[in-house]
């Protein structure tokens, strides 16, 4: 069967703030241009997870009136909490003078970023924009000359073994004179683009962590509208790991906590999942989860190199924005008024070209200049050095080197640190470590994997190609389970790998359907042998405000 192809000026990949900015300005800027939006989850905000704490100031310059449009930013920050924690009782409040300047939440709300991109969504619709949501972007179709012409969506309707079904139905392309590619962290067609167009040769190596997050609905008692608190320490300073953790009051009686943990962790036994739950049991956090009762879970990558590490984002024929590039600042931990903004410069950029008579296909260095002139590089340019920091000296000297640079030097530093490592290179082999024991869960504060993935709403068609794949299988087991000690079944917060024992040796079982989507796989793996592609669109966790 023939795939139909549709024509538009601009297609973008990807409903979360960057893709659905980028349609809303490009509306804004030319009514007439045909644009659309293709999203995986089987809504707009099924796959979105975040904190989220947000600054506004990108949604300011997008839609000035949107309290007067009823955009769900409804829980102002009243109080920001830094804790440093040493163990499970104890921990250690930061004075706010010794919290690092980007930290500081004044003036930000607590959001559910899906809920926002709900809303970003109708605005979008209401200006023109198509949005089809349960159609993933799995390919994308090049022209003759190797400038981007669009994408294709996925198949549907084939069996494990790649067989049309009765229910089959071609992909479709999608032709456009620009695509823009905002598919979040680690997206697929992203990661593709970067090797295909060598847009990283300037860079340092991408870094990443993985967030784990649930949402709990708290005593009435206990809620505090508007409480920020904000950690590091233990548990994962316990191993040797690092990351940060968060707790945020948002509306209706409900708190996000969430723990997201460096992927340049060394030690194979570290489950992120499992310090996450120890994680919950800190007297600070769960003083406040005592007596409540937990309504969702998720997980989710993100990209958190910075500057240093942004690819280039500019193609002929497309643009690489959002976390699909890496736009996060991570002394922030805020990368949704980041992504917002470079949608919108990519609008911005397409629409200028287009006015002067471009017929598509460039290669946009204008993108590049108006970058360098916003204050989206600005802000990236003070925090480049906060990652490179922590890597290099750990929480506590790398904390301190933050304060200095963002409090004294407003992160005008003259040098800048680099940080070369891979993340997934960072993995050691299991001989040099203990199996760390993690307590059982008591199912009230402390779950288990497949309890928490069934309250993320997951769901995937069984009968489909599996959508984990291993470039190598003989790796699985010659070297993953023989150096270091299966670290999939360990990273993945969704159980998605697991090692079966048979009288025939050890076997690694994909349970595909449990998919998170959080990419980590792809990530962390030691020897890159995780290929994470889109399953049949639709397919995944259907998170409702995360
Ligand atoms: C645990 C956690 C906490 C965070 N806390 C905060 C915070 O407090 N404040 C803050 O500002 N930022 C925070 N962030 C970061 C913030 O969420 C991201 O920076 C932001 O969401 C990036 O936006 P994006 O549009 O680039 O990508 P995303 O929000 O990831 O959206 C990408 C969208 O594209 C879709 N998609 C992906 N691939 C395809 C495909 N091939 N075809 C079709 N659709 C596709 C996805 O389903 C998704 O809907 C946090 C992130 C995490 C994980
Ligand atoms: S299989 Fe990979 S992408 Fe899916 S939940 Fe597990 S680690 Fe995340």
């Amino acid at each position: 069967m023939e795939r139909e192809a549709m024509e538009y000026d601009v297609v973008i990949v990807g409903a979360g703030p960057a893709g659905l900015s980028a349609a809303i300005r490009l509306k804004q800027l030319n009514a007439d241009l045909a644009v659309m939006v293709l999203e995986k989850g089987s809504e707009v905000g099924a796959h979105i997870l975040s904190g989220a704490v947000i600054e506004s100031r990108a949604l300011d310059e997008l839609i000035p009136d949107w309290q007067a449009q009823g955009a769900p930013l409804t829980t102002p920050v009243t109080e920001d909490q830094v804790f440093l924690y040493r163990s499970e009782t104890a921990a250690t409040r930061l004075p706010d003078f010794a919290v690092p300047a980007p930290m500081h939440n004044s003036g930000n709300y607590i959001i559910s970023l899906g809920n926002l991109c709900r809303w970003l969504a109708e605005q979008a619709e209401g200006a023109g924009v198509e949005i089809f949501p349960g159609f993933a972007a799995t390919e994308v179709l090049y022209h003759d000359d190797g400038s981007v012409k669009g994408v294709a969506t996925g198949d549907m309707g084939r069996d494990k073994d790649g067989e049309a079904k009765d229910s089959f139905q071609p992909g479709i392309e999608l032709h456009a004179k620009y695509t823009l590619f905002a598919e979040g962290s680690r997206g697929q067609l992203g990661k593709e683009l970067i090797a295909r167009f060598q847009l990283a040769a300037e860079a340092t190596a991408q870094h990443y962590g993985l967030g784990i997050k649930e949402l709990w609905q708290i005593d009435p008692a206990k809620h505090k509208p508007g409480l920020v608190q904000h950690g590091a320490g233990w548990p994962l300073s316990a191993s040797g790991a690092t990351g940060g953790s968060f707790l945020y009051h948002l509306e209706d009686g409900q708190v996000a906590v969430g723990l997201i943990v460096d992927l340049n962790y060394a030690n194979p036994y570290l489950s992120p999942f499992e310090e996450f739950q120890r994680f919950k049991k800190q007297s600070e956090v769960r003083q406040y989860l005592d007596g409540g009762k937990r309504l969702c879970y998720g997980a989710r990558a993100i990209t958190k190199g910075g500057l240093n590490s942004l690819p280039k984002q500019h193609f002929p024929g497309g643009l690489l924005i959002g976390c699909d590039a890496g736009t996060l600042n991570f002394a922030k931990i805020k990368g949704v008024h980041t992504a917002m903004k470079s949608g919108m410069l990519a609008a911005e950029t397409i629409q200028a070209a287009l006015q002067a008579g471009d017929t598509g296909r460039s290669d946009l260095n204008a993108y590049a200049d108006a970058f360098k002139n916003s204050w989206l590089y600005d802000e990236l340019y003070q925090a480049r050095n906060f990652g490179p920091a922590l890597h290099k000296f750990g929480t506590f000297l790398g904390g301190a080197f933050n304060w200095l640079q963002q409090n004294l030097f407003g992160g005008k530093m003259f040098f800048t640190l680099k940080d070369q490592s891979t993340d997934h290179g960072q993995l050691a082999p299991a001989a040099s470590f203990q199996p760390i024991a993690y307590d059982k869960p008591d199912g009230v504060l402390t779950f288990d994997r497949l309890s928490s993935v069934f309250v993320s709403n997951t769901a995937h068609e069984e009968e489909q190609p599996i959508h984990l794949q291993l470039l190598d299988s003989d790796k699985a087991i010659a070297v993953n389970y023989k150096q270091y000690a299966s670290p999939e079944q360990r990273y993945c917060p969704a159980g998605v790998y697991e090692i079966v024992e048979e009288s025939s040796g050890p076997r690694l079982q994909i349970n595909a359907s449990n998919c998170l989507h959080c990419k980590t796989c792809d990530i962390k793996d030691p020897t890159q042998n995780i290929r994470w592609v889109a399953p049949e669109g639709g397919g995944g966790p259907n998170y409702p405000n995360m």
